[in-house]
Formats: structure tokens, sequence, C-alpha cells
């Protein structure tokens, strides 16, 4: 009321109102005074606050009281001022500017009118008010700190929520959180928060504020804004959207630990009964009991956790009472230890665990107990069946507090997983030792000092494959023990592991016994995170015996290569084309050339085209399971007429079985195949020989009808008796006879002539026809029977026709010998060959059966064997049969013999050649 005293002041000294009325009121020094008639309207105003009134005087008439009051007083003041007298009335006034002026007085009667006189009771009525304010505030407070106390975890946020919305409409705070310190990073977070309908969201819940608030008094509230001034530090006029503001701590004894923040509002104005204590009180009432809700919340939840994080270890505390004679288990540890209760005696507790520990933490209970030395043991259990492993605790614990407050405690920690894996780890680990110790390796560390490598490690390894220990490695020995020769090579293994990080070598290494070995060493250097290097980390693996293998391998190779240089024999290999890819000398000696030039070369070349095509199909016929093959080849070679060669051929297959490479020997047979043609040969000139007689006889006979024409054809000329027709019939009978003479002699020289050098195909018959051209009269002239069957089929064979023709007079000639013998002893013998053919599928037959008694069985055996004969010397060769056998043999036949119930029987088995 300061302002209006001064304006008192100042009106004070104004001029008394001129009006029409004695001034029956005077001065009065507070106060309002109004004059009023027996009506109750206004005839006269006096005193200061006449002066505040927004409605004056009007000069002419008297003013009805009711103009001058509020709407809601007029009705204090019904009826006329005498039924008035002895109240106490409470009237407001329009004051100036808005204002109300409340004031109470009563009326008296003054003269003719009444007085009333009135007192300004502004102060009293406020007064009032903010006892009222106060005592909501307080019944709010106490509603909702019941609220927060008394409701379900579960539900406490949704109360905090309805408590901030009933503050907020209570005191129309547009926007209302409340703030609490996160302990743990020292921040403020908004925890719940409200805001009208209409108002902007100033805050959310959860939104983290950082650290402003630290800034602000926190012994009462503040009022942020322009207003204000005292607190505009930006980052907190920023918190409240740079707009008036007002925010309320709440501390408790760890300080301040919650603000409730009012956002766009101006405190004094809205709300101006309340105090700061009643705000402080305010905030105390919602944060106090949320604070305590929530550290219990916390708690409880950390309970929780520990009481699941101790039944997922196994773990628990445990606890010695002061009179040392009990110990108290954490329920879940008793649990654990199947105890039914979780206070034990500790004799009782002691007796749990294994007897091997038991003594040793008996003591250390006891070092704890009397001189706080902590305990730290891992014990085991006693398993309740021996056949168990028992369980591995850990066993902690320590003195803490003094006097009556010092407690014995601790935990134990079930460890079983642990101590288990150690145990694996250390066999797994035992296991590794034992394997490199006994391994041909040897693994190293080398320091890297100024440059050099120094030995510092060698795994117990070395001992046994060495015979050293680290002390005996020092670098300068190292270098002593290495081979002399590969010393080089490990200085250079050095410098190429610091210049390239890694290195693998291999040089010779000394052993205690003065044994070279060879190893092979891969190293690897390892650098700091400079990049410098630290230590080189290496292996040393014995390779003696592979390297010794390597070099034997070698020296094989090498006598397999002068073998197969310096061999007599021909070696080569070629591709299934017959292309050489590799041929030795010997062989390009036979070919002319050097044996560079080998490779490239067709082998086919030297070969007819029918020697090539037998060539190749023997080839074909190699596999996998057969991969030899042997036989005698003949070549045209360049120089030579022809070459025999005794060729073995050995295929080389792949994985599918298909032929890559062969393999080859060969040995020249040229000179044992010319004694083998010349021994036929001779054979052959033999049997001409034995023929001569035979053939004389073949010639002498046309020669003899030749010589009866003539002598009959003279006889009738010397008669002069000569007929023409006479004469050509005698010419013709010449003729005939002179053909038939030339056709022997014919045969005689074609079988003289050496064989062909490849063979041929014939038909067997002609053999059978030629050898009877040439012996068949000089049989017959001897008396023999020669029984020939006419060949009823056409079949042919591969070989020569002349050498076949020379086996069939080999075996008649013998047959005659064998006939003619007989005859000798026993008259009247009538002596036969028989010469007949038969075949099958594959083969032909031809036979030669006699009738001279056979061969002594015992000699069966022999009669092909070389120079085996029963005939007289210079008579008999013993070569016939074997020569003959020899041919049959290389056309692919056999020949045999056995004896029938007359003589010998004789058989020429040939393979039929296939038509083409
Ligand atoms: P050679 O006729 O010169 O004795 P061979 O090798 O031709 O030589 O015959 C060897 C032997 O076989 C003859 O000495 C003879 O004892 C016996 N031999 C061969 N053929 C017959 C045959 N048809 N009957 C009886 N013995 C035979």
């Amino acid at each position: 009321m300061t302002a209006g005293d001064n304006l008192f002041g100042r009106l004070l000294k104004r001029a008394p109102l001129a009006g029409d009325l004695p001034d029956v009121l005077g001065a009065p020094a507070t106060g309002l005074h109004l004059y009023l008639d027996g009506e109750g309207a206004v005839l006269q105003m006096a005193g200061p606050l006449r002066l505040l009134l927004a409605q004056q005087m009007p000069h002419d008439k008297p003013l009805p009281l009711h103009d001058l009051l509020l709407p809601h007083s007029t009705l204090a003041i019904e009826g006329r001022p005498q039924e008035w007298q002895g109240l106490l009335l409470d009237l407001d006034f329009p004051g100036l500017g808005e204002q109300t002026l409340h004031l109470r007085g009563w009326a008296q009667p003054l003269g003719n009118g009444w007085l009333l006189q009135l007192i300004d009771i502004a102060d009293l009525l406020s007064e009032r008010q903010q006892a009222h304010q106060r005592e909501a505030c307080q019944g709010i407070a106490g509603q909702i700190s019941k609220q927060l106390r008394s409701c379900s975890l579960g539900r406490l946020p949704m109360v905090v929520s309805d408590q901030l919305q009933i503050i907020a409409q209570r005191w129309q705070i547009p926007c209302v959180a409340l703030a609490l310190l996160n302990e743990q990073e020292q921040v403020w977070q908004v925890h719940c928060q409200f805001h009208a309908h209409d108002a902007p969201g100033l805050w959310h819940d959860g939104q983290r504020l950082g650290t402003p608030l630290d800034s602000l008094n926190g012994t009462g509230p503040q009022r942020l804004g322009a207003h204000y001034g005292q607190y505009e530090h930006t980052r907190v006029q920023g918190l409240f959207g740079n707009a008036e503001g007002f925010a309320v701590p709440y501390s408790d004894d760890r300080g301040v630990m919650a603000w409730l923040l009012c956002g766009f509002y101006a405190v004094d104005k809205t709300a101006p009964y309340l105090t700061d204590r009643d705000w402080l009180m305010l905030a105390g009432a919602l944060a106090g009991p949320l604070l305590g809700r929530l550290r219990e919340q916390q708690h409880q939840l950390q309970l929780e956790r520990l009481e699941s994080l101790q039944t997922l270890l196994g773990t628990g505390w445990w606890e010695i009472g002061s009179a040392g004679e009990h110990i108290q288990l954490a329920p879940t540890l008793a649990a654990i230890l199947q105890q039914d209760s979780s206070k034990l005696t500790l004799e009782h507790w002691l007796n749990l665990i294994h007897p091997a520990d038991r003594e040793e933490v008996r003591s250390r209970l006891q070092a704890l107990q009397m001189h706080g030395e902590i305990l730290d043991l891992c014990v085991r259990l006693h398993p309740h069946d021996a056949s168990q492993a028992p369980a591995w605790y850990r066993l902690q614990g320590q003195v803490s507090g003094t006097g009556d407050h010092r407690r014995l405690a601790g935990f134990m920690l079930d460890i079983s997983d642990i101590k288990n894996q150690q145990q694996l780890a250390a066999a797994a680990h035992a296991r590794l030792d034992n394997l490199i110790a006994s391994s041909p390796a040897v693994i190293y560390v080398q320091h890297y000092v100024e440059g050099a490598l120094l030995p510092a490690f060698f795994s117990a390894s070395l001992q046994p494959l060495l015979g050293w220990s680290l002390e005996d490695c020092d670098a300068g020995a190292l270098v002593e023990r290495i081979h002399p020769d590969d010393r080089a090579l490990y200085f250079e293994r050095t410098r190429q592991l610091l210049r390239e990080g890694s290195v693998r070598a291999r040089y010779r290494l000394r052993d205690s016994r003065g044994d070279y070995h060879w190893l092979l060493d891969e190293a690897r250097l390892l650098r700091n995170d400079l990049g410098l290097p630290v230590e080189a980390v290496g292996l040393w693996l014995d390779v003696t015996e592979a390297t010794l293998a390597a070099e034997q391998v070698r020296q094989s190779e090498e006598r397999y290569r002068i073998l197969v240089e310096d061999s007599p024999a021909m070696i080569c290999r070629y591709r299934p084309d017959l292309i050489l890819t590799f041929g030795n000398r010997p062989l390009a000696t036979y070919l002319e050339c050097a044996p560079e030039e080998l490779p490239g070369v067709n082998l086919g070349s030297w070969m007819s085209d029918v020697q090539r095509a037998d060539f190749i199909e023997r080839l074909a016929l190699l596999t996998p399971e057969s991969p030899v093959s042997t036989a005698e080849i003949n070549l045209q070679l360049p120089g030579r007429e022809h070459a025999w060669w005794v060729w073995s051929d050995r295929g080389v297959f792949d994985e599918h079985g298909k032929l890559i490479e062969v393999q080859a020997v060969g040995r020249d047979n040229t000179e044992v195949r010319r004694s083998q043609q010349q021994l036929t040969q001779s054979a052959k000139m033999a049997t001409l020989g034995e023929m001569a007689t035979g053939l004389a006889h073949e010639i002498n006979q046309p020669l003899n009808v030749m010589r009866m024409a003539i002598v009959n054809v003279q006889k009738r000329l010397s008669n002069g008796d000569v007929q023409i027709d006479y004469l050509t019939d005698k010419l013709n009978r010449i003729d005939a006879q002179v053909q038939r003479a030339a056709k022997v002699v014919d045969h005689m020289r074609v079988f003289g002539r050496r064989s062909e050098i490849e063979q041929q195909l014939f038909n067997p018959a002609s053999a059978i026809e030629g050898t009877l051209s040439l012996l068949a009269e000089g049989m017959r002239g001897k008396g023999v029977d020669l029984r020939i069957s006419e060949t009823p089929f056409e079949v042919q064979v591969r070989g020569y026709v002349d050498q076949l023709e020379q086996v069939l007079i080999n075996l008649m000639v013998n047959a005659r010998d064998a006939l003619l013998g007989k005859r000798e002893s026993e008259s009247g013998f009538k002596p036969w060959i028989s010469i007949y053919a038969e075949r099958d599928e594959e083969k032909v037959r031809l036979w030669v059966e006699d009738n001279g008694g056979g061969i002594d069985p015992r000699l069966l055996e022999r009669i092909f064997e070389p120079f085996f004969t029963t005939k007289p010397v210079g008579v008999g060769t013993g070569l016939g049969l074997s020569v003959s056998y020899g041919i049959i043999e290389n056309m692919g036949g056999h020949l045999s013999v056995r004896n029938s119930a007359d003589g010998a029987r004789f058989c020429i088995e040939l393979p039929i050649a296939p038509d083409d």
C-alpha cells in the first residue's frame, strides 16, 4: 500500500471539494467516511480512500451507494441504513486501475443522516487467503505423499504422473516436470512431466537434461526469466524454453536430489499466496516418497539380481557369528550345499569340506579370526558319493568392522567348471608339450638385439633331438655347430628373416654326438606396434631322413639314367600314336641319328603298312591289368636290309584306364633270325637233297615217255609211213611231258628260294597240292599208297606257303622212311600215307598219317628236339621235325604227334585268318 500512501499524500494537498452540503464529515485521517441520507444515498465522501475509488461524487446530486460498489457487494446493503445499524459490513469497491478496494465498516446515525465509516481490510483478507492456500497446499501435499507411499511399485509411474497433473491443474502450471538426479552419471533427467493441452511440451519423460540445474541454488525455489535476472544462465534458460520459469529443489541427506520444474509460469502472479516454504513442501511431498520408492525398487532389484547371481554361480555369502561357533550361510548357498538350515555349527560346516582340505581351512579361519589375515583358498567339498568327483569351491573371507561390529564374512564360489577346465587345459598342455618334445620339431625364439638374433628359448624337444640345452646354444655356439658348408646359408637366412619378415631354409646342424642333422628352418619375425623387430619365432624340423631319402632317390635316378643311357638294349618311350618322347643311344644308333633327335620321330615310319597295323593292333590289346606285351617286330632301317627286334612294350595308363604312354625295351634279333632262316634254308636244302631220288624219277618219267614217242616216230619215218595225224599226236604227247617236267622243275625253284619277309594269306590246300606235285610220283614209284582226301572247304591262313610245304614234305618223307623200313622186315606189307584236312570255327588241321608202326612211346617227347634222329649217321639230320615245329609255331599254330593203331599221326594246327 506504499503506492496508495503516496497518492494519498499528494491528494491531501488538494483543495476541499466545493458542495452544497455542510461538511459534516471533516477530514478523517484514515479510511473512507460516507455520509448517507435515510435512503442510503451518498451525500458526502471523506477520508483518503475516497480518492482511490473509481467512481467520484457528482457535484449536483446524491450518489446511490450501489453505484459505488461491485455488484456482489450490493447484496450486503439491501434496505435502508437504519436496518444495517449494528452490522459489520464488508464491501468491495471498484478502485482506480481495475483494483478492488476491500473495506469493512459499520453505519451510525449522524445528524439527519447516517455515517458509514469504512476501513481497508485488504491485508487482512490476503493473509486469510494465504492461510487458506497453505492449508490446501498442505492437504494436497499430504495426499500426494500418501498416494506415492501406498501405491504398489507397479502403479508408481502412473501415480506420479497423476500427482504431477494435480499440482499443475491446482496451481495452473502450463508445463510441469519432476527432474531427478541420475546418481550414476550425475546428470539430471526428467522422471515425469505433464503439460496442459494448450501448452507447448517443454519436456518429455526420460529426457536427459544434463547438468545445467546444478548451477541453480538448491536451497530454495528459483525464479527464472527476464524479470528476475538472478539466474540468467543461458543453459538453464534454455531448459525453460527461454521463458519465465520456476524451479523448486528437493534435497535429502545426499544433497539436492530432485527439482520440480514449472515452465511458462509466473509464480508470483499466478499463485501469489504460496510461499517458498509451501513450494518446498510440495516438491518434498512428491520427490521424497518417490525417491524412497525408487530406491526401494532399486534395492529390491539388486537383491533379486544378487539372488539369481548367487544361484547361477553357485555362490553365496557366509558370516561367522561373534562367538565363533556358528556360521550363517546365504539361503542359496545353504541350498546348494544341501543343508536344511542356513545356520550351521562351524564344526558341521567344516565337515562338509573334503578331509584333504579341512585342516587347512580350519587353520586359515583361525588366522582370519585372530590376525585378520585375508582368507582366499580353493577347497574341495566332501562328495556325498565316493564315485563322484569332488566339487571345487573358492572360499574367501575377511574381517570388517571393529569391536562389537567386528564381522567375519566372505563368500563361497563354485569353481568346479574352472577347475575342470584348468585340469583339461593342463592335460592338453602336457600332451602338447609331450608331442613337441617327442616330435622331430624344435620350436625356438630368438630375441632381436641390435640387428642380431640371439637364442632365447628352445622347446624341450631340443634335448632328445640334438642333445643340447638352451645354455649350449648362445649365438656363437649355434653358428659353430652349423655345417661349415652351410654357414653362409645360415647367415643369409638371418638377413632374409630381418629383411622380409619370414624365411625358410635348410641346413645341417651338429648334435651333441657329432652327427649332422638336416634341419628345415621356418621362422617368422614378430614386430612391436612401431614395426620394430622384437623376436623371431621359428621351427626346426628334422628332415634328415627325408633329405637322405631324396638323395638316394636322386642317386638311384642317376643310376637308372646311366643304365638307360649306357644299356646295350634299345630303350624308349613313345606316345600311343608311336611318336617317340625319349630314346636312348643304342636306339639312336640303330636309327642313325643322335639321341636328341629322337623325340618327335614316329617309330612307325620304319615299318611297312602291314607291320605298323599289326604293331598298333598289339598295343590296343594292352590293359592296366596286363600292360606288357612282347613280340618280334620287323623294321626297314636306313642302310639295312631288314632288322628283327624282340620288342617289349609296357603301357602306362591314366586313372580312366586310357593308354597315355608306352615304355619299350628292344633287342636286335636280326642275327638270330638270320641263323634261324639259314637253318630253315639248310633244312630245306636237306629235304631237297632227300628228294633228289624222287625227283630223278619224277623227271625221268616224262623223259622216258618222250623217248618212247621219239623212237616210235623215228621208226615210222624210216618206214616212210608218216601220217600227219600220227605225228601230231606224238608231238602233243611230248609237249605234255615237257610241261610236266617243267612244272616239277619250276616248283623246285620256288621251293628252293628263301621265304618272303612278310607273312601272306594262303589256302593250306595249295601247300598239299604243291607237296604232292613234288612227291606223289616218287612215293607211288616206291609202292606207297597215297590216300589224299579232297579238301571240302576254302580257308585262309597267314604265313609262308613254301614253309608249310616244307613241313608237309618232312612229314611225308619221315612217313615213307618208316614205311619202307617196315616193308623190308615184313613181306606183303601194304604201306600207305593218308593226308586230309578238317576245320572248326577258329582252326584248320592238316593230318598226315601212316601205317609205319608209329614212334617208340619213350621217344615221343624228344622227336621235336633238334638233331634228334634214330636214323644212321649220314642219313638222318635230326633237324626235320624241329625246324617244322618252329615253322608252324611261327605261323601261330602248333605241330603235334601221337601214335594211332597203325602208325604215326601228325597234326598241323593253324589259326584261320579272318576274312577282311
Ligand atoms: P631225321 O628224319 O633226319 O631223323 P627228323 O627230325 O625228321 O630227323 O625225325 C626224327 C626222328 O623221328 C626220326 O629219326 C624217326 O625216328 C622219328 N620219326 C619221324 N617220323 C616218323 C614216322 N612217321 N614214323 C616213325 N618214326 C618217325
